[in-house]
């Protein structure tokens, strides 16, 4: 299921126009629109879930999709080698301004730790 509205199903509907990493079957990837890093990619499933805190056993096999695509990211961008972030935000305190679930893959430099 899409949501008409939603800015990431757009996204993966081509509706709206972005800069692709990685495609496959159940996600997509694509270049984060304000990188916070060299490499910054959002990991998105093709179907809407809302956030991290909606992910139930039934998404076990789309979560290792997820997980996989964002590795063939790191591999991709150059940066497996050397290390990377995934990171999840659920809810206001973590900033979450997008709900539709997205991994971000961030990595290029060395990151700090804790992040906040
Ligand atoms: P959040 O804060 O919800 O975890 O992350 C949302 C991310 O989506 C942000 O890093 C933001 O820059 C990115 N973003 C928001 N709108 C768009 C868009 O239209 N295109 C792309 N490529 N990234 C977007
Ligand atoms: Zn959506």
């Amino acid at each position: 299921m899409t949501v008409p509205d939603c800015i990431f199903c757009k996204i993966v509907r081509g509706e709206v126009p972005s800069r692709p990493a990685i495609s496959t079957e159940r996600t997509y990837a694509f270049h984060d629109i304000n990188p916070a890093a060299p490499v910054h990619v959002l990991v998105v499933p093709r179907e809407h879930i809302t956030d991290a805190a909606g992910v139930g056993p039934e998404h076990g096999g789309l979560l290792a999709e997820m997980m996989t695509t964002a590795a063939s990211v790191a591999e991709a961008q150059d940066i497996a080698e050397k290390g990377y972030r995934l990171v999840f935000n659920v809810g206001r305190h973590a900033l979450n301004s997008v709900p539709h679930l997205h991994m971000h893959v961030i990595g290029g430099h060395h990151l700090g730790w804790p992040p906040g």
